[in-house]
């Protein structure tokens, strides 16, 4: 279908928020929207990929637990109920050299004893000395929390590695049922019992497409809301909400009523026109992110014994350069040419400004890596690599970041621009699949039912329960 010169509902972006909002504008019985997409293809950051030799990627291990039941109802749509995979969550972390079940501060008896003595020291020290001051930091928030022993031996260098900020630039009012904190009762009960502590937090079973990979869920979504809706290949280059209209690449000009944006708000805010003022600019430089660098190492040969049933495990030691490894294999064996022949590991390594990556040297960087934590035992297992770096991938919550998404997003509101999504609203915790989702679908029905939107708006309430 051709695209509209006008429309009332306007969507930039057909990644899982710009698709929710879409699907939900359709269910409500709306038809005067559409949804401009940059890329040749829907799903943003939760889209898969095949490699030359038929391997399937995604961007990072992508994994469904979902806070709401609307969402749950629309995968089952999606991919049909007998479309999914369902597996026992098995995460680890590689450390000291062996692996030790996740979350590892409930399972400290597999560390050597010297360490296993600093860690309890160290919450046995952070529960005598209770501090009647609040933490300024992620930081101050670890130790006080773990106590220095685990601080220093994971959740200092595993947090760097991850956000690639160090922990004293990061808030951390944001975590809530994110860190997995520690119970010293519950530690020193595994200890003393020799008990391994495997079930925490809500996605401790999780389902996968059987084909295709995560971005199967999001091309299916798309065909939900119609082809006739999404323009592909149509990236917008300016936004004039005075005349409320876009532009985009090629030129050409959409008017709008109503603007939902899910592109990173720190790129709406210098995509506006006329150009907004420079405190608003300003504000804009203070929100801050981190690249995820994916590398996908097809492997020959079975799956090794030790990783047949991991999903994914953690690498705080700087013995390779990623964060996380997933054998994306043990997701779906569709996920490989042939599974009687081959398996699958995804890295992901963050990079910022405060942690430069070699991209030229990633690959190399990556399968040394793996060979260093015995992933893989030989570079001749890699038959296969895949790479893709995501400029936008992990929205950090940064020391200011909350003062100003409180100014911005009220800020393009007025203007008539909604500003939602990972990067849209740049709320970490709020910022998976179902709830970018939840973001697009609340946003549509606050325009057609004038109902409140609460996933973005309270996400300690969204993540305390099921909805
Ligand atoms: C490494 C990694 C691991 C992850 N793991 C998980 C996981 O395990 N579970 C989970 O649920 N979620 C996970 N996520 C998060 C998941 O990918 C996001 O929740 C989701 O993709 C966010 O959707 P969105 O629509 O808000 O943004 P995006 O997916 O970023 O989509 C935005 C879309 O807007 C388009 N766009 C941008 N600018 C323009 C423009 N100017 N004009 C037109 N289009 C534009 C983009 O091309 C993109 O398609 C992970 C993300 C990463 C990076």
């Amino acid at each position: 279908m051709k695209r509209p010169n006008k429309t009332k509902y306007l969507i930039i972006g057909a990644g899982p928020t710009g698709l929710g909002a879409a699907y939900r504008l359709k269910e409500l019985g709306q038809s005067d929207f559409a949804v401009l997409e940059r890329s040749s293809h829907a799903g943003g950051l939760a889209a898969s990929f095949q490699d030359e030799k038929g391997f399937t990627w995604d961007i990072g291990g992508h994994v469904q637990f979902s806070h709401y039941k609307y969402f749950d109802d629309l995968m089952v749509k999606a991919l049909g109920a007998e479309g999914w995979l369902t597996h026992e969550r098995e995460s680890w972390a590689w450390m000291c050299d062996r692996f030790i079940p996740y979350p590892v501060q409930n399972n400290i008896r597999h560390l050597p004893r010297d360490l296993l003595w600093k860690c309890i020291e160290g919450v046995i020290d952070c529960n005598l000395k209770q501090s009647s001051e609040p933490p300024a930091n992620f930081k101050e928030w670890i130790l006080a929390t773990f106590g220095q022993g685990f601080a220093d031996l994971f959740m200092l260098p595993y947090n760097f590695k991850v956000w690639a900020f160090p922990p004293e630039d990061l808030a951390y009012h944001w975590i809530g049922e994110r860190v997995a904190v520690t119970d010293i009762k519950r530690t020193l009960k595994n200890v003393i019992l020799e008990k391994d502590d495997l079930s925490w937090g809500p996605n401790n079973t999780f389902q996968f497409p059987k084909r295709g990979g995560t971005g199967a869920i999001w091309n299916s979504v798309a065909n939900l809301v119609g082809s006739d809706r999404i323009f592909l290949n149509s990236g917008v280059q300016s936004i004039h909400p005075e005349s409320k209209t876009v532009v985009l690449g090629s030129g050409e000009k959409m008017e709008y009523d109503f603007l939902l944006s899910t592109m990173p708000l720190d790129l709406l805010t210098r995509m506006v026109q006329p150009e907004l003022t420079d405190s608003v600019l300003e504000l804009s430089t203070h929100l801050v992110h981190s690249t995820s660098n994916i590398v996908g190492l097809g492997l020959k040969g079975p799956t090794p014994d030790s990783l047949k049933t991991k999903c994914w495990m953690y690498f705080p030691e700087s013995n390779c350069p990623f964060y996380r490894a997933t054998v994306f294999s043990n997701y779906s064996p569709n996920n490989v040419p042939d599974i009687s022949k081959y398996w699958s590991l995804m890295t992901e390594t963050s990079e910022s400004s405060k942690k430069p990556v070699d991209r030229k040297q990633l690959v190399e960087d990556t399968i040394q890596g793996c060979i260093n934590t015995r992933l893989i035992s030989s570079r001749s297992d890699v038959v296969s690599t895949w790479v893709y770096s995501a400029e936008h991938g992990y929205p950090t919550p940064s020391l200011k970041r909350d003062h100003v998404i409180r100014e911005l997003i009220p800020f393009f509101e007025q203007k008539g621009i909604f500003s939602r999504g990972r990067f849209g609203a740049w709320k970490y915790e709020v910022s998976n699949q179902d709830h970018s989702l939840m973001q697009g679908v609340e946003w549509a029905s606050r325009m057609v039912l004038n109902e409140p939107e609460v996933t973005w708006v309270n996400p300690n309430f969204v993540n305390a329960q099921k909805r």
